[in-house]
C-alpha cells in the first residue's frame, strides 16, 4: 500500500473551463498520432447507486470501458486503435501478440486483425497450470479461433518476446510482413489510448458538473495506468490515480507504471515531465498469483452482478474491485465525494473460469 492509508486529496487547482482548454490542447497533440478507429467511444460514464448505498462511502461510479464495442469490448481496443494504425503505417499484413491462456488483449486483438484484413497469430503462455477444460478452451480462447487467428501455447514463465521474435523470423522468411505487439499492448504507443482515455473523463465530468476526486482500476502489464499518468498530468488534474495490482508486487507494479508514462510522455513531445508520487499501486489483492481466483474477487464479482448488473471478469477487474471495495470500507477515500471506477472489461473470461463461482444449479 502506499505509505498513508487514505488518500491524499487536495482542494481542486484547476478551474473547469482550464480544464476544458487543457483537454483541447491534448486532443490537438493527440491528433499527430495515427490512429485507426476500432471502439466506442466515448464510453459511458454511469452512476453504482446500489454499490454505493450498500458501501456507504463516497458516490461510486463507473466508467465503461467494457463498452468499447470490439467482440465484447474491454480496455485494449483504445490501445489497438494506435498500434494497429501504426502497424498499417509500417506496411504489416500480419500482426503477433502474446498473452495468458485467458487473456483479453489477444481476444481483442484478434478481433481487430479480422476487421482490418490482416493475418493474426497469438501465442498464449500458460501461468496458471490449469487443465480446466473451459479454461483452456471456452471464453476467450474459443473467441480467438472464432476471430480466425492462429493460436499456439506456450510454457509457463518462458521468454513470451523472444517468442514472438522467433515467429517474426519465420514468417518474414515465408514473405510476410509481421507487426509484433507486446504483451497487453502496452508500450507508448498503445499507452497513448489511455491518454486519451484521461481526456475523454475529465470533459465528460467537466459537462455534467462531476468533481471526480478518485480513479480505480486494475493494473497489469501497466500500460492502462500509465496512459491515464500521463493524460492526467497533461491536463494538470487533480483526479487521485490508484492501480489495484493483479501480477506484480507493488515496488515493481508502480515501477514499471512510472517508466512507461515517462516513456509515453516523451512520445507525446510535449516535454512533460512525470510525478513519481502520481504512480500508486495497491497489490494486496493479487491473492496466490496471476489469474488464481481469490475469495475477495469472487465475492467482488457476484456482489456487482447482482447489485448493479453488472459482469467484472475474474483475472483484472474482479480483484480491482475488490480492492475498490476493501478501501472503501478501510476509509481510504474518506473526505472523497465522487470515486470513478474504470471498468477495463473481461467477462469473455468468465466463461473460462465457470466452475469458480459455486453457484446453484436449478429448482426444482
Ligand atoms: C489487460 C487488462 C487490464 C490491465 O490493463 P494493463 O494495461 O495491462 O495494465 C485490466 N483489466 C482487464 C479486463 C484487462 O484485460
Amino acid at each position: 500500500m502506499t505509505d498513508t492509508d487514505q488518500a491524499s486529496h487536495d482542494a481542486p487547482q484547476i478551474s473547469p473551463e482550464m480544464t476544458v482548454s487543457l483537454c483541447k490542447d491534448l486532443s490537438i497533440t493527440l491528433a499527430q498520432f495515427p490512429k485507426v478507429r476500432l471502439g466506442h467511444l466515448p464510453t459511458p460514464l454511469e452512476p453504482m447507486d446500489r454499490l454505493s448505498e450498500m458501501l456507504g462511502g463516497p458516490r461510486l461510479w463507473v466508467k465503461r470501458d467494457d463498452c468499447t464495442g470490439l467482440s465484447s469490448g474491454g480496455n485494449k481496443t483504445r490501445k489497438l486503435e494506435y498500434l494497429m494504425a501504426d502497424a498499417q503505417a509500417k506496411g504489416a499484413d500480419t500482426i503477433i501478440t502474446q498473452g495468458a491462456t485467458q487473456s483479453n488483449h489477444a481476444r481483442q486483438t484478434t478481433a481487430a486483425a479480422a476487421k482490418l484484413g490482416m493475418a493474426c497469430h497469438i501465442l498464449l503462455e500458460d501461468r496458471t497450470g490449469s487443465n480446466d477444460e473451459n479454461y483452456i478452451m471456452n471464453g476467450n480462447v474459443l473467441l480467438d479461433r472464432l476471430h480466425g487467428a492462429s493460436v499456439s501455447k506456450r510454457g509457463g514463465g518462458m521468454d513470451m518476446n523472444a517468442e514472438m521474435e522467433a515467429l517474426a523470423d519465420q514468417l518474414i522468411a515465408d514473405g510476410k510482413t509481421p507487426y509484433i505487439i507486446p504483451g497487453g499492448g502496452s508500450n507508448p504507443i498503445g499507452a497513448l489510448g489511455y491518454v486519451n482515455c484521461a481526456r475523454e473523463l475529465a470533459e465528460q465530468a467537466a459537462s455534467t458538473g462531476l468533481t471526480i476526486d478518485a480513479l480505480v482500476h486494475a493494473t497489469g502489464s501497466s500500460g492502462t495506468q500509465a496512459g491515464l499518468v500521463t493524460g492526467l498530468a497533461a491536463i494538470k488534474s487533480d483526479i487521485h490515480l490508484l492501480g489495484i495490482g493483479v501480477r506484480a508486487p507493488q515496488a515493481k507494479q508502480e515501477q514499471m507504471v512510472y517508466d512507461l508514462a515517462q516513456r509515453t510522455a516523451d512520445h507525446l513531445g510535449t516535454g512533460l515531465r512525470i510525478d513519481r508520487d502520481q504512480v500508486r499501486a495497491n497489490c494486496d489483492y493479487v491473492g496466490p498469483g496471476y489469474g488464481l481466483p481469490t475469495d475477495g474477487m469472487i465475492e467482488a464479482v457476484k456482489l456487482l452482478a447482482q447489485t448493479e448488473g453488472l459482469l467484472f471478469d475474474p483475472v483484472y477487474s474482479g480483484k480491482g474491485l475488490d480492492g475498490l471495495i476493501d478501501q472503501v470500507r478501510k476509509g481510504y477515500f474518506d473526505g472523497m465525494d465522487n470515486v470513478v471506477f474504470l471498468h477495463t472489461g473481461g467477462s469473455a473470461a468468465l466463461f473460462g473460469y465457470a466452475d469458480t463461482f459455486g453457484l446453484p444449479g436449478y429448482q426444482d
